[in-house]
């Protein structure tokens, strides 16, 4: 496990540690923040944090010395469980959620919390939800359950109202500029490869130049299309190969780009050079009228995405969105 503190981490872990130095921890947190913030780690060191016998004054860190830290460490701490998705399964399913009931009736072995991660929580189906509200309202003495989601939307109110919410947020744009620079001072389009991964400094970190490449190559060759300069097929035949999901994905946020043009003039002199020009272009293409009804669609086709298509009628289909709201 990283022992990485994000900056943009610390606010939220304040709020944490002076309700653990309050004496004021809820019986469960609901942590909840954007894909690509963290929540992961985070939830790691919570856990940590809580597990420990001795954690360190003031910031409540692990102090990873004490038998509660090691055993954790080495992925054996008999006073934690952690619930998550099994293997090629879907969804968290009620058998999951009664283990949990279970390992609540056990006594403590170390002299700290006891703690349930359930990550993500918002992939427990229905009866597991259910399953889960008898163990939120009695979890038991010194017992903590923590749930995780990226959107609270598909958390049930029951479990909402039962938990203490912690909100992650992302880095303020020119800080998470700043710290991608200290974190590899030779990466290159920067702004850009923080706008392709949602605001995330970390999922930033981890994309590649080449993905920068193909992103501008499918915005040249989607103006292209869009000025008749070459066939639908043609270009989709070259995409065939590509990811799809990754290509709406990079479509989705162009027309977010140029719906928040259309709705605030200046929005696009945040994008980087290449972008605004790009967009600029799709923006005239466009009509204003046409740019919610293009960004639904490609939302929608990002959706059922997996109903399985081949794949070069697929890419023909999701360019030929843009060609039906485009009036030439
Ligand atoms: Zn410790």
């Amino acid at each position: 496990m990283s022992s990485e503190n994000y900056f943009w981490h610390k606010k939220t872990w304040d709020q944490f540690s002076s309700a653990y130095a309050q004496n004021h921890l809820p019986h469960a947190i609901l942590l909840t923040g954007p894909q690509g913030v963290g929540k992961s780690l985070f939830s790691q060191k919570l856990v940590k944090s809580l597990l420990c016998e001795n954690p360190v004054a003031e910031s409540w860190h692990a102090c990873n010395q004490c038998q509660g830290c090691k055993t954790y460490d080495s992925g054996a701490n008999p006073d934690f469980m952690s619930v998550q998705l099994l293997e090629e399964k879907q969804q968290i399913g009620v058998d999951q959620i009664r283990q949990v009931s279970r390992f609540l009736s056990y006594s403590r072995s170390f002299n700290a919390y006891r703690v349930v991660l359930i990550h993500p929580a918002e992939r427990m189906n229905q009866h597991a939800a259910n399953s889960l509200l008898k163990s939120l309202e009695e979890p038991g003495d010194n017992t903590i359950i923590i749930l995780t989601a990226t959107h609270l939307s598909n958390i049930i109110p029951t479990i909402k109202s039962r938990s203490q919410l912690l909100i992650l947020s992302m880095p303020e744009r020119n800080r998470a500029i700043e710290w991608l620079r200290t974190q590899k001072p030779d990466l290159e389009n920067i702004e850009e490869l923080l706008e392709i991964s949602h605001g995330s400094p970390l999922i930033a970190l981890n994309t590649s130049a080449e993905t920068i490449e193909k992103r501008k190559e499918l915005a040249t060759d989607l103006l292209d299309v869009l000025e008749k300069n070459v066939s639908l097929t043609e270009i989709a035949k070259k995409w065939e190969k590509f990811d799809l999901e990754t290509m709406l994905d990079w479509q989705i946020i162009w027309l977010q780009n140029i719906l928040k043009r259309s709705s605030t003039a200046n929005s696009i002199s945040l994008q980087s050079a290449f972008q605004s020009k790009i967009l600029a272009k799709l923006y005239k293409e466009i009509p204003v009228n046409s740019q919610w009804d293009l960004y639904q669609q490609l939302v929608l086709k990002k959706k059922i995405l997996h109903t399985s298509v081949n794949a070069q009628i697929n890419i023909e289909n999701m360019l030929s969105l843009w060609l039906k709201e485009s009036p030439i």
